[in-house]
C-alpha cells in the first residue's frame, strides 16, 4: 500500500483517521492535492502492512481505492502524482510551457567577472545565473572555488540583473550558508548518492537540482531524488548531464534518451546541461536543440566572458555572442515542439 486515493467527498476527519492509523504501523504520508484527485503518498517500509490491514483502509470512509507502486520510487513517480510538477522560483515557472535557459560560469572567478557575464546572458535571454561557490575538483590542487565570498558574488550579480541564483552545494554544513543565497541548490553528480547530503536538502524549503551520477543508471537517480522527496522537499528538478561510457570523442555520453524515459517514470522537471555533457564549446549548441526536441524542461549552460582563462572548464564555455546566437537558434526549436524559450 503505497497511494491512498481520496473521494471527493473526504473529509478532513476522514483524513486525520487514515493518518492517524498509518502512523500506527510507522508510516507517515505527504498529501498531495491535485487538480483531478487528491491523494496520500505512505512514506516508509510499507511490505509490512498485511492485506488485511490494507483491507480496511480501502473501506475507510473517504478512500476511493489504495494502489500499490511496484517501483521502489514512490513519491517521485508518475504514478504518484499524473500532472508534471512545476516549480516556482521567484516567479519563473520550471516544468511548464516554458523552458528556461540556466546560464553562467562553471565557478565564480570574481565578482567583476560574474557580473559581467550575468548581464550578457540576460540580454540574451537567459532567466537564471548558474555558478559554483564550492567546486567538486577532481585534483585537490586546483581551484575549489570562493566558499562565501562567492556567494556574496552571486547575490550582487542577482541584484543587478534580477536574475535567481543556482549554485552547488557539496557538504550539509555549508547548507545554511548556501540556502541564504541560492535560490536553487545544485547536487552535483559527484554527491548525487550522498545520502546524508541528500537527506539534508531534502529538509530544506530551496527547489533542488539534482545532477544525474557520472555512472548512475536512471533508477539509482530516481532513488536519490526520492531520498530527499522522503524529508518533504518535493521541489526537485532532475539534470541529465553526461554519463561515463567508452566514447573519449566527447567528456562524457550526453544520454538525451534519459529525458523521454523520466518523462514516463517522473512527474519532475527534466533540466538538460550539454555543457558536461559533451566537454566541447562546439558540440554544445546541436546538444542544446536536440535536448529541447526531446522534451527537456529547462537547460543549464555555461558561458564565459573570456573562456581561454577561466580557472575550470573554458574548453565547454560558451563565449556570450555564441550563447546569444545559440538563444536565437533554440526558439524555433521549441516552438516546433509545443514549447518556448
Ligand atoms: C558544474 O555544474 O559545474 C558541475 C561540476 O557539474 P557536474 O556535477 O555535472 O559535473
Ligand atoms: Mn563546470
Amino acid at each position: 500500500m503505497d497511494i491512498i486515493v481520496l473521494s471527493h467527498e473526504a473529509t478532513e476527519e476522514d483524513i486525520q483517521h487514515i493518518i492517524k492509523r498509518l502512523a500506527g504501523w510507522g508510516l507517515k504520508i505527504n498529501l498531495s492535492q491535485g487538480t483531478e484527485r487528491t491523494i496520500i503518498g505512505v512514506i516508509g517500509d510499507t511490505s509490512k502492512v498485511t492485506e488485511e490491514e490494507e483491507d480496511s483502509i480501502r473501506a475507510a470512509t473517504g478512500v476511493e481505492n489504495v494502489v500499490r507502486i511496484l517501483k521502489p520510487f514512490k513519491l517521485a513517480s508518475r504514478e504518484f502524482r499524473k500532472e508534471n510538477t512545476i516549480i516556482d522560483v521567484r516567479g519563473i515557472k520550471i516544468g511548464g510551457k516554458r523552458i528556461p535557459v540556466m546560464a553562467g560560469p562553471c565557478a565564480v572567478e570574481s565578482a567583476a567577472v560574474l557580473t559581467s557575464i550575468a548581464e550578457k546572458v540576460k540580454a540574451s535571454g537567459a532567466l537564471f545565473l548558474r555558478g559554483g561557490a564550492y567546486k567538486p575538483r577532481t585534483s585537490p590542487y586546483a581551484f575549489q572555488g570562493l566558499g562565501e565570498e562567492g556567494l556574496k558574488h552571486l547575490a550582487e550579480a542577482r541584484e543587478k540583473t534580477g536574475l535567481p541564483i543556482v549554485t552547488e552545494i557539496m557538504d550539509p554544513r555549508d547548507l545554511d550558508v548556501i540556502s541564504e543565497y541560492a535560490d536553487i541548490i545544485q547536487i552535483g553528480a559527484r554527491n548525487m548518492q550522498n545520502f546524508r547530503l541528500l537527506l539534508e536538502v531534502g529538509g530544506s524549503s530551496k527547489p533542488i537540482l539534482l545532477k544525474r551520477g557520472l555512472s548512475s543508471t536512471i533508477k539509482e537517480w530516481l532513488m536519490s531524488a526520492e531520498y530527499i522527496m522522503s524529508r518533504g522537499n518535493q521541489n526537485v528538478m532532475l539534470c541529465e548531464r553526461g554519463i561515463r561510457t567508452f566514447e573519449t570523442a566527447t567528456r562524457n555520453t550526453l544520454d538525451l534518451s534519459a529525458v523521454p524515459v523520466l518523462k514516463q517514470l517522473t512527474h519532475l522537471p527534466v533540466v538538460v546541461d550539454p555543457s558536461h555533457g559533451v566537454g566541447k564549446r562546439d558540440l554544445v549548441a546541436p546538444m542544446a536543440k536536440a535536448a529541447i526536441a526531446a522534451g527537456a524542461d529547462a537547460l543549464m549552460i555555461e558561458v564565459h566572458t573570456n573562456p581561454e582563462e577561466a580557472m575550470s572548464d573554458g574548453d565547454q564555455s560558451l563565449k556570450p555572442e555564441q550563447f546569444e546566437k545559440l538563444m536565437k537558434e533554440l526558439k524555433p526549436v521549441a516552438e516546433a515542439v509545443g514549447r518556448e524559450i
